[in-house]
Formats: C-alpha cells, sequence, structure tokens
C-alpha cells in the first residue's frame, strides 16, 4: 500500500507509514513499531490535511459512514490547533490502513 511518508526505521530496521505525535510546538515523527524519534517536521513539511483526508475516503471505500464510525472508535477530535489537527487525521488515517483489506493479510496496515 502506498505510504504517504514512509519510514525505514534504523533502530527495529521495519519498513512502514510514519507515526507522528505532537511534541510541544512541533509534530514528531516516530516509528510506530519501537517508537524510535526520528525528526520534528515542521508544518510545510506534512502532508496537507486535504491529502490526508482523501486518502482517508479511499481506504474507507468512499464510505462517508465508515469514517464516522472510525472516527468514534479512535477518539478523534476536531481542533482548529494546526499541529494537533495534523495528529488527529493522521490518527484517523493510520486506523483506516489498519482496518484495510491489505492490513488484514497480516500487515497491520505498516
Ligand atoms: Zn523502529
Amino acid at each position: 500500500m502506498n505510504r504517504l511518508v514512509p519510514l525505514k526505521c534504523k533502530s527495529c530496521g521495519i519498513e512502514a507509514e510514519s507515526g507522528f505525535s505532537v511534541s510541544g510546538q512541533h509534530v514528531k515523527q516516530e516509528c510506530r513499531n519501537c517508537l524510535t524519534y526520528i525528526k520534528f517536521y515542521k508544518q510545510e513539511e506534512l502532508p496537507t490535511i486535504a491529502d490526508i483526508k482523501a486518502r482517508i475516503f479511499d481506504l474507507n471505500d468512499k464510505d462517508l459512514k465508515k469514517v464516522n464510525d472510525l472516527k468514534n472508535k479512535v477518539e478523534f477530535e476536531e481542533t482548529a490547533v494546526p499541529n494537533k489537527r495534523f495528529c488527529e487525521y493522521w490518527k484517523l488515517y493510520l486506523a483506516s490502513r489498519d482496518g484495510s483489506s491489505v492490513s488484514k493479510q497480516g500487515e497491520l496496515g505498516l
């Protein structure tokens, strides 16, 4: 499956979609497998919310109900704070990958 921000972790060696979390004023990239810190991202280096939303929509078979169910499941939080907003959508995107048919074959949406 295509990745928006592919990561090859130097620590555990896994190739996967990146993890992101808010860290103070920054967005921190980390390995989802071993949680190793990779680097800080500036807002302009990150995929846009529009890009992430489009991927979420595709991964959920363009079914808005599925997206909304998933939002409840991951406790998605609407926010205007840019870094937090990015991480909320990223969380939803990763959950969408985890739930897709590819990951059911044992890839865990990585
Ligand atoms: Zn790792």
